[in-house]
């Protein structure tokens, strides 16, 4: 026999526990899901050699001041962010504060400041289609403003040039820096403690969570959510062969809000169920996400920089990519034992990451790199770990890949389904992008608009 709820909310990433957390908040009885066995989705924590790592560095756009920061506040969490005070890019041989190097004192650049902090949501839905560098280039052609801003445009989006980022995710999330005066922040000790305190909220409000616990189908009748089947699997092995037994469980709730990857949507929902153009659309953009090589932990004896600052190189010597790298207990000391110090980073590509040897010979060449960007590095390592990441940005931040060209936060055809996530449309960076399409997700949802932006 089945239980029911106001909202069914499949996924425990940002997206998710940011839209939990809301319902629960307005009197919804809400059951989340997730197919893994912790909550935070890509942003989840894991433990390796005693110390709990975030997957991948994490580091959330105005910190405090983003979506999630503010949601907490409303809600009464009480979660202390570690600030990152800036950034610090490579460039003429040298580590430099990337505020140094903005052109703050060009009239033509505070013009260029002041008409993105200006944008409306409509202005910005007028630049999905165009690259950052374009509408640069209508604006000025100052390789120095250009430099600029192309080296906050590779941050904002991993992506490695400025032909393939959209303008208005650009525009969008340099202006909240520039209206923050915030640059990013972390959660002191992590982000899994701030994943639990957000689940204990919702707990605490009647809500349920179920990990390790996968949706097999989304139940729409007659063009009504119904609820979600969960899988509930056995495997067996039997001879030389696997196979499965998988009993289900239907789960009733008028509304569901889905915030897996949207390509994926079709594992649990057939098609039929969608108009054509929706179809079309979601499997236009299916794996169309961004990736990231090289050494993603490194442990150290010594910090290889005193700089709380994120750092940043637009295009390594050796390797030929990117580079993004946090010192991340500089920030926060708490993450690792004493004497332990962690650098966490990667290289944002296009790389097939599939390709072992490939990926090996980059890691060689980054590690030459690394050696140059701070000398001696290597000496001071314990033990570092290579990485190959894919699914960093949910879909790849291009002009017509974002805003009005992804799918709207309501199902179209089908009473009672919701989207949220980084693959769906909001605007800002990775868990920002998702925490800000979970808010918007539940105002539609509950007709009320909060008062987060
Ligand atoms: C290596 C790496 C580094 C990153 N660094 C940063 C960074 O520095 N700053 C930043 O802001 N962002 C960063 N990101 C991006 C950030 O992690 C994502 O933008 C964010 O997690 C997206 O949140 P989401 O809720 O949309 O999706 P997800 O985090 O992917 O959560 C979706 C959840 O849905 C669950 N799910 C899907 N289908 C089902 C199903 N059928 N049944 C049950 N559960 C299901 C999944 O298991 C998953 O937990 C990084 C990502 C990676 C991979």
């Amino acid at each position: 026999m089945g239980k029911k709820y106001d909202a069914i909310i499949i996924g425990c990433g940002p997206a998710g526990m940011v839209a939990g957390a809301l319902l629960s908040n307005s009197g919804k009885r809400v059951l989340m899901l997730d197919k893994m066995d912790r909550p935070g989705g890509r942003a989840c924590g894991f433990q390796y050699r005693g110390i709990t790592f975030d997957y991948g560095m994490h580091l959330m756009i105005t910190s405090d001041d983003g979506v999630l920061g503010q949601t907490l506040r409303k809600l009464g969490i009480n979660v202390n962010w570690k600030q990152i005070p800036g950034l610090k890019v490579f460039t003429d041989g040298a580590w430099k504060d990337m505020m140094d190097l903005a052109p703050l004192n060009d009239p033509e650049f505070g013009n260029i400041a002041a008409e993105m902090m200006a944008m409306s949501e409509d202005e910005l839905v007028q630049c999905d289609d165009l690259s950052i560098e374009d509408w640069l280039r209508k604006r000025t052609s100052k390789d120095n403003i250009l430099d600029f801003m192309r080296g906050m445009a590779m941050v904002i989006t991993t992506l490695p040039d400025a032909n393939d980022m959209a303008a208005s995710e650009v525009i969008f999330s340099t202006a909240r820096v520039l209206k923050t005066g915030k640059f990013a922040g972390v959660p002191e000790g992590g982000y899994s403690r701030m994943w639990e305190a957000i689940a204990d909220f919702i707990r605490s409000k009647g809500g349920d969570i179920r990990l390790n616990t996968s949706v097999g189908q989304i139940a729409i009748n007659n063009g009504k959510t119904a609820g979600v089947m969960l899988d509930i699997k056995k495997d067996h092995e039997f001879f030389m062969t696997d196979f499965m037994l998988s009993e289900q469980e239907l789960i009733e709730a008028p509304i569901v809000i889905y915030t897996g990857m949207i390509w994926d949507l079709f594992k649990i929902a057939s098609t039929e169920k969608f108009p054509d153009f929706f179809v079309k659309m979601v499997k236009g953009f299916t794996g169309n996400t961004t990736a990231a090589v090289g050494w993603a932990i490194l442990a150290m004896d010594r910090p290889a920089t005193d700089s709380l600052c994120h750092h940043a190189v637009y295009k390594l010597k050796h390797m030929g990519l990117p580079m993004q790298y946090l010192p991340i207990t500089n920030i926060d000391p708490s993450i690792a034992p004493p004497g332990t110090h962690l650098f966490i980073g990667g290289c944002p590509c296009e790389l097939d990451t599939n390709n072992r040897e490939l990926m090996e010979e980059k890691a060689a060449l980054h590690k030459e790199d690394l050696e140059e960007l701070f000398p001696g590095i290597w000496k001071s390592v314990q033990w570092g770990i290579k990485g190959t990441f894919t699914g960093i940005d949910g879909i790849a931040r291009r002009p017509r890949c974002v805003g009005i060209f992804r799918p709207d936060y309501k199902a179209p055809g089908i009473d009672g389904l919701y989207f949220a996530g980084d693959t769906v449309r909001s605007r800002g960076v990775g868990m920002d992008f998702a925490s800000r399409s979970g808010l918007r997700c539940v105002e539609r949802i509950l007709n009320e608009k909060f008062d987060i932006e």
